[in-house]
């Protein structure tokens, strides 16, 4: 491993050919969960995009191969689970890891005033200062949190996946009797990786398991040597995935433009009446979908409750009430809307129009009545027509450029048609003469 005055963020590391493996082979993934739900957990295995298989089986060309040690997929339980983590605790490990935390980190010095933990895996003595024995001197829970703390200075990189482990989440919400915090709350602003990252957050609650699996491997990708340095914001969230809000991403974002919303669930417009914040939130989900390039909130019908962000769930509290800047920018949809809608509308029906039905003015269809345009319309799309085409050489009704260059193609026609029946009666004399 390289020693921290080697920065990754130097980007001293020459990439390879995609298919050739960097300096680093192999990599032990080291999963630890604080005050979770373990839904973090279950929207990685859900991953498609690259899916956790595709990582522990070294599928992706370049890839180190992954070492995944996770509580609730180890095969191993007790001791031999848990051996690898203690080693690369103590140091003897041998090879390169990265920690990946899920939860909250909780304070743990309140939960040991009582003798107790709040998230602990696996066990340990209870220490001193100076690595003497404490109380009776059998094996306690060994806290997540402390794990972290020992595990973090040695990781190649620290990854916080979900709300709770990049901002507090749930658990840090007003009243927060565990004093819980994330990830880089608990290491601190100074905080750098072996290989000089900070931590790398990947928010949601949970995340969309494509953002998590697409982390790792563009972290992985960078400390192998084999990619770039992947674009962080200041907060350390890929920026490639929450550098713009949800609402830009939304499907129902065309009806917020018009002013319509829906008024109730189910219905199929802009969901912001009902208390949607994604115009603010920064997040990908209605790109990316949940799973698979599937469902995710307002593409099935759910409001965003702004689950990405620093400030969840408070700022975001009470769910399902407008947000309070939407009588500003809904009421100037509704207006801009009920202006710009029957415009469209008049283009759209000119679309919706074949040359043969402009012509005869008679639609043919055996599905309903379609109305042929009127004498007030087709002025309308006459001069619409003419702004469209201005500066160009097109015309909507067969201009003067187009007349000659259809007079030019026919004659270049014509000539060439005389040319091969002057050459036909020359071949004919020909014979004649033979
Ligand atoms: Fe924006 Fe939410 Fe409306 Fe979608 S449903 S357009 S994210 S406000």
């Amino acid at each position: 491993m390289s020693n921290k005055d080697e920065t990754v963020l130097s980007n001293e590391h020459t990439p390879l050919f995609a298919n050739e493996s960097g300096p680093i082979k192999e990599v032990h993934a080291f999963w630890l969960a604080g005050m979770s739900c373990d839904g973090c957990s279950i929207a990685a295995v859900g991953a498609k995009n690259p899916s956790v298989e595709q990582l522990i089986h070294q599928q992706i060309p370049g890839l180190p191969k992954i070492i995944l040690h996770h509580p609730v997929l180890a095969v191993e339980a007790g001791h031999r689970f848990m051996e690898p983590y203690y080693k690369a605790v103590r140091g003897e490990l041998g090879a390169t890891y990265v920690v990946l935390y899920e939860g909250s980190v909780a304070d743990e010095d309140i939960a040991k005033e009582t003798g107790g933990y709040f998230s602990a895996m696996g066990a340990q003595f209870l220490t001193d200062d100076d690595g003497e024995l404490l109380g009776d001197g059998s094996w306690r829970p060994y806290p997540t949190a402390d794990m972290l703390g020992e595990l973090a200075p040695g990781a190649a990189a620290v990854i916080a996946v979900g709300t709770c482990a990049t901002w507090g989440g749930v658990p840090a919400a007003i009243g927060n009797v565990t004093n819980a915090m994330g990830v880089m709350d608990f290491l601190g602003k100074d905080y750098r990786s072996a290989l000089g990252l900070p931590v790398v957050n990947v928010p949601g609650c949970s995340p969309i398991g494509d953002n998590i699996t697409e982390t790792i491997t563009s972290v992985l990708m960078f400390l192998a040597g084999v990619g770039p340095l992947p674009e962080f914001d200041e907060l350390g969230r890929p920026a490639w995935m929450f550098n713009e809000t949800v609402h830009r991403g939304c499907p129902r974002a065309g009806s917020y433009e018009e002013g319509v919303f829906a008024d109730e669930y189910g219905q199929q417009e802009c969901l912001v009446e009902l208390g949607c914040w994604g115009p603010v939130v920064q997040c990908n989900i209605a790109r990316r979908g949940a799973l698979g390039h599937n469902g995710g909130c307002m593409n099935v019908g759910g409001v965003c409750i702004g689950c990405t962000m620093p400030g969840f769930p408070d700022a975001f509290a009470p769910f399902y009430k407008a947000p309070p800047g939407k009588f500003i920018s809904g009421t100037t949809s509704r207006m801009v809307g009920s202006f710009i809608r029957p415009l469209r509308k008049i283009s759209q029906r000119k679309s919706n129009m074949s040359n043969r039905w402009l012509k005869t003015e008679s639609i043919p269809s055996g599905w309903g009545h379609v109305e042929a345009p009127g004498v007030v319309i087709k002025a309308i799309h006459y001069f619409y027509k003419k702004i469209q085409t201005s500066g160009t050489p097109f015309h909507p009704s067969g201009t003067k450029q187009q007349q000659k260059l259809q007079l030019k193609s026919r004659s270049a026609m014509a000539a060439g048609v005389k040319r091969s029946e002057e050459r036909a009666m020359e071949t004919a004399k020909a014979e004649e003469l033979l």
